[in-house]
């Protein structure tokens, strides 16, 4: 009789328990439910029954968003528009496109223009007929397709920036010749990070990040000169302080200069190539 009448409660005991167990969780719950106050926050459904308790509940967020301010006023990062590849950018001063080499260099008989670059020639070098101090220079370069020389008589020419701290140009693709003269040394101070050369006859560019350097009014060095050197988009010199100018016949050694000078490019006798000159003064 008992048993008979349990088993007729059973499934309300049953609906019982299972309404205790809902109702534990949800206590057990009950914290979870105040990010309900953030989401309120940020515009989400809100209960429009939800309590309007006045306690801080949001205070996590001001923690972790406090922001370091270095206080340091900075001038507003000036807009430049890149150039496409191998283009130069917006505020650049494009010293040969192709066409005209004497428009900004000086020098240069025998040196051929064709085809949308120069090909060395003639005797001596060119010289740009602005003068410049810190820079970027970008400028592309070929060695002649036809092999012919070794080590220093392949391909030779020069970046000499203030006229005279060289960047070499060489083909040092497959061409042994002293480190420190290979292509993207800094002629006879300090060999390239890598060997970065295109195969001859290919075009090939440097990025070059230049650092005059400054002179006491006594003719004493105050800061040296530094470059950086992309060959080819790989880093080969990383802000390398120069001993001096770049010399063959002697070690490097600085006298004072003027703040601006021109760059010239090296006549070594190779036919060398280039194209795509451009400047940004720093
Ligand atoms: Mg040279």
């Amino acid at each position: 009789m008992f048993a008979e009448r349990f088993l007729r409660r059973l499934p309300v005991v049953l609906g019982l328990i299972v309404g205790m167990q809902d109702s534990l969780r949800a206590a057990d719950e009950k914290p979870a439910s105040k990010p309900v106050a953030s989401e309120k926050s940020e515009g989400k459904s809100a209960k429009p029954a939800a309590k309007p308790e006045a306690k801080p509940a949001v205070k996590k967020p001001a923690k972790v968003s406090r922001e370091y301010v270095s206080g340091k006023k900075w001038d507003e990062p000036k807009i430049v528009t890149p150039g496409a590849a191998g283009a130069p950018p917006s505020d650049a001063i494009v010293l040969f496109d192709g066409e005209n080499l004497a428009k900004e260099f000086s020098g240069g008989d025998g040196w051929i223009v064709s085809d949308g670059a120069v090909t060395v020639g003639g005797k001596g070098g060119v010289e740009s007929r602005r003068k410049f101090g810190s820079c970027q220079l970008h400028i592309e370069w070929a060695t002649p397709k036809e092999v012919k020389g070794e080590g220093q008589g392949r391909g030779n020419s020069g970046v000499y920036l203030m006229g005279m701290y060289e960047v070499q140009i060489l083909d040092s693709y497959d061409n042994k010749t002293y480190f420190d003269g290979q292509a993207a040394s800094i002629y006879k101070q300090r060999p390239p990070l890598v060997n970065a050369c295109r195969k001859p006859g290919e075009w090939q560019t440097y990025d070059i990040i230049f650092t005059a350097p400054v002179f006491e009014a006594d003719g004493k060095l105050k800061s040296p000169a530094a470059v950086t050197v992309l060959h080819n988009g790989v880093l080969v010199q990383n802000h390398f302080e120069l001993e001096g100018g770049t010399f063959y016949d002697r070690p490097p050694a600085y006298s004072k200069h003027a703040e601006k000078l021109p760059f010239s490019l090296q006549n070594h006798g190779n036919p060398t190539r280039f194209r795509n000159i451009w400047i940004r003064e720093l």
